[in-house]
């Protein structure tokens, strides 16, 4: 049985920041996945993610974000792959929305850049996009969006580069502790390592069903739309956008150079029963409210029919902050699960942060609100 210093199960977006976290201290660290480096069948997958400050959700992810952005720009300088674009956020919702209410108390608190825009100063300034005479729109300039498959693939590569291993195509079946070790079995083999980080995703009731955390797994499709308008690309300094609305929070990228356009739907309920059992077929539900958006405030798109699409999963906790912890009951291990739709952003500050765990096992946890005996996991 090989074994090593610490193992990561699940290499998607935390773990292989933990995998890269570990690996760049030297540590002799395997990571293990059961499907390609970059796949697309959890959360870590749809070409871009969004990262910005406008944090609404919570004040205090605002100095993990900061840490991450000097993640990201680290691992671009180190690996000389561009994975960050600036585009700029656009956020247009009334001003009483909460999601504009929570901008603006994140704002007042943290003062990062951000500007305030009339409706008309808002269209006059991103020609495609609709705001109406009630609403409000907000402008974080230093916000953009992360080539997401990009990320994982380069936070790996910079992991083997410093020694780590990977083994893919393997799926973890049990995970236990003994003599002082932790003891990881797979569909093909057995590994020991003295810790264990596990960040399995939409797969975490499987693999840490001990703890019965209440997440919920939700599918939501990603779709991309046909535009030959120049007022939707980066180059022409077209921002990622969030509407919040009082029928549902949307949001999308920048067309790429060919001029199809990601856009979804953040908010919605669609539960799946296991993270095996995700629908990725486009479904008859998926497009009519993605259609109602496109047809109120992208008038340029052309709504009628997708050029692609690819469902994905949020992991949802009761509160909607993430769960990342040492394991409350076995020594050596921590975790990190429950990113309700936000999480990837912070890929480096959480693998800084699951490295630490379990490399100091007596220090404090630096996040109240993300340990998992809060009251709203405990409820
Ligand atoms: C449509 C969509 C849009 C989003 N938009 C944003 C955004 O704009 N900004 C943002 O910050 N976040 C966003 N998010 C959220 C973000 O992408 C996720 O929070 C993040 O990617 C979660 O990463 P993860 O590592 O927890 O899960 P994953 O990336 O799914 O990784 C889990 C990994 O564990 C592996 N695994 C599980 N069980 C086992 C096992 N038993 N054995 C071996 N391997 C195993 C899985 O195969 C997987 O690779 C979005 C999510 C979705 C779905």
């Amino acid at each position: 049985m090989k074994t090593f210093d610490a193992i990561v199960l699940g290499i998607g977006g935390m773990g292989s920041a933990a995998l890269h976290a570990l690996a760049r201290r030297g540590l002799s660290v395997l990571g293990i996945e059961q499907f390609a480096i970059g796949h697309d069948r959890g959360s870590s997958h749809g070409e871009y993610r969004i990262i910005r400050r406008s944090y609404f959700e919570h004040p205090d992810y605002i100095p993990l974000v900061d840490a991450s952005f000097e993640g990201w720009r680290a691992l671009e300088k180190a690996s000389g792959e561009r994975l960050f674009e600036r585009t700029g956020l656009l956020v247009v919702g009334n001003r009483d929305h909460a999601v504009i209410e929570g901008i603006e108390r994140a704002h007042s608190r943290y003062r990062f850049a951000l500007e305030r825009l009339t409706p008309d100063a808002a269209m006059a300034r991103f020609p495609g996009f609709r705001v109406a005479p009630d609403q409000i729109a907000l402008f974080e300039p230093d916000a953009g969006m992360l080539r997401v498959e990009d990320c994982v693939i380069t936070m790996c590569q910079q992991a083997l580069d410093a020694g780590a291993t990977l083994e893919t195509g393997q799926t973890v079946r049990r995970w236990w502790r003994e003599d002082g070790q932790c003891v990881v079995e797979t569909d093909r083999s057995c590994f020991r390592a003295a810790r264990l980080i596990i960040a399995a995703g939409p797969w975490t009731g499987t693999i840490l069903s001990d703890l019965e955390l209440p997440i919920r797994v939700e599918r939501r499709m990603q779709m991309w739309f046909r535009t030959p308008e120049s007022a939707y690309r980066a180059a022409d300094r077209a921002p990622v956008f969030c509407y919040a609305l009082d029928h549902g929070f949307f949001y999308g990228f920048p067309a790429e150079p060919a001029g199809a356009m990601k856009i979804a739907e953040h908010s919605g309920n669609d539960p799946v029963g296991s993270a095996d059992e995700l629908v990725r077929a486009r479904l008859p539900h998926d497009l009519p409210r993605v259609q109602g958006f496109i047809r109120d405030y992208l008038p340029l798109v052309h709504g009628d029919e997708t050029v692609r699409h690819s469902a994905c999963m949020y992991s949802m906790t009761p509160d909607e902050h993430f769960i990342v912890d040492r394991h409350p009951s076995t020594p050596g291990v921590a975790f990190a699960a429950g990113f309700s739709g936000h999480g990837f952003k912070f890929a480096p500050a959480i693998g800084e942060l699951l490295a630490k765990l379990v490399l100091d096992p007596a220090a404090p946890h630096p996040y109240e609100f993300l340990r998992c005996d809060r009251a709203a996991i405990l409820r």
